[in-house]
């Protein structure tokens, strides 16, 4: 049920604020109390320096903008640390209920993914101007989109994001969740070297209502939201592509393409959108082997190109590509390449194919809503 909405003082600012009628726009309640649908017309009290959220969260300084939300370095007063706040932003002056419902799905997502390589949420809630937020620990580091830009990355430091981002996957998948947005911009390197995975804004949770069994046994998410493909096409699966529902496969393509540029020192694929698109349905990426630094494991560059496979069912599990990352960050050196055999056991060879009629006609409606987005 959308409200009308009567402007008030904002005692913070002494700017005018906005709230849903007959509702003091005095106090915060959790998110799961009202339905995102309620946001609907809402304009929003916008997060500025000096803001109070939940009565112990101030705002500091902005740190990032992504599609749907502000993210802010926030003082928490009670424990004394520095928190990291993602507030939704407007879109034309007004919540969007999409945005509303990926910070919701965000929040569940992380309530149930508990990994010391995912961005760890702390609580949820909403101002008292009716912006939802959430409340993550706060990172001091740089995305590998950031770090990927300024040039290659030492093998050593390769092999352990890596690793550290495999396993993250793995512990997603493991409680049922998809991530679907798996791209270097969401995953951070603090000055630790602890790689984090973010924005499990578009993620889909098993369980919820969000997704369905698919034919390998795995769940799957519906694509699209508004009738547009959701996600990054640069490091999207063909089948997603194809506007096919993802499933966890879906997503080992996507960590395959991360994988590839953090050790190629470029993505799998390249060009605008329309060449990218096409690469990712029917081209094979150039071998690993030629562009990866010398000592990468033959192993890597082998589970790298699974993950890559054009066919989902070629391509490894989050666990056992996980297992094999543990196998490669145990050992050291020129070592690593001795594979354990599990791998092996995980390949499955893609071939390069042509276009076939049915493919190219859902490549081209792909393309159609690839421009939609
Ligand atoms: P997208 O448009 O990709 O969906 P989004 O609105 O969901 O973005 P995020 O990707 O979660 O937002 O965050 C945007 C940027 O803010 C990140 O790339 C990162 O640089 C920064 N950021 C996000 N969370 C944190 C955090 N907890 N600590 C420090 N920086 C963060």
């Amino acid at each position: 049920m959308a409200h009308r909405t009567n402007a008030v003082p904002d005692d913070h600012s002494g700017t005018r604020r906005f709230g849903p009628k007959h509702r003091a726009c005095d106090r915060d309640e959790t998110v799961a109390e009202r339905t995102p649908v309620e946001y609907r017309g809402v304009a929003p009290g916008l997060p500025h320096r000096g803001m109070l959220l939940g009565a112990r969260y101030i705002l500091l300084d902005s740190i990032g903008r992504g599609a749907s939300g502000w993210v802010w370095r926030a003082h928490d007063e009670r424990s004394g640390r520095v928190v990291a706040v993602k507030i939704l932003a407007p879109r034309h002056g007004r919540f969007d209920e999409v945005d509303a419902t990926r910070m919701l799905r965000e929040a569940a997502a992380l309530t149930r993914v508990r990994h010391p390589n995912v961005i760890e949420l702390r609580t949820q809630g909403m101002s008292a101007c009716g912006t939802p937020y959430i409340v993550m620990e706060y990172l001091d580091g740089e995305n590998l989109r950031d770090l990927l830009a300024r040039g290659r990355v030492p093998l050593d430091e390769a092999l352990s994001w890596g690793g550290q981002m495999l396993g993250a996957i793995a512990a997603a998948h493991h409680v049922g969740v998809l991530h679907r947005d798996i791209k270097p911009a969401n995953v951070l390197v603090t000055r630790e070297g602890r790689v984090k995975v973010l924005d499990f804004g578009l993620a889909r949770l098993h369980g919820l209502g969000h997704g369905a069994e698919s034919e390998s046994g795995g769940w799957t998410g519906r694509l699209t939201d508004r009738g547009a493909l959701l996600g990054t096409p640069a490091t999207m699966s063909p089948e997603q592509l194809l506007g096919e529902d993802a499933d966890t496969r879906s997503d080992m393509y996507s960590v395959g393409c991360v994988l590839y540029h953090l050790f190629a020192g470029r993505g799998p694929v390249s060009g605008k959108a329309t060449r990218v698109v096409y690469e990712h349905v029917y081209v094979e990426p150039i071998p690993l082997r030629e562009l990866a630094p010398a000592g990468t494991p033959q192993s890597l560059c082998d589970l790298v190109h699974a993950c890559l496979s054009k066919d989902p069912a070629h391509r490894p599990t989050s666990r056992a590509a996980a297992l094999e990352a543990a196998h490669w960050n145990a050992q050291s050196g020129n070592s690593l390449s001795r594979a354990t055999g599990t791998l092996r056991r995980l390949l499955g060879t893609s071939e390069r194919r042509g276009p076939d009629r049915p493919k190219s006609a859902r490549w081209l409606e792909s393309l159609r809503r690839l421009v939609r987005h």
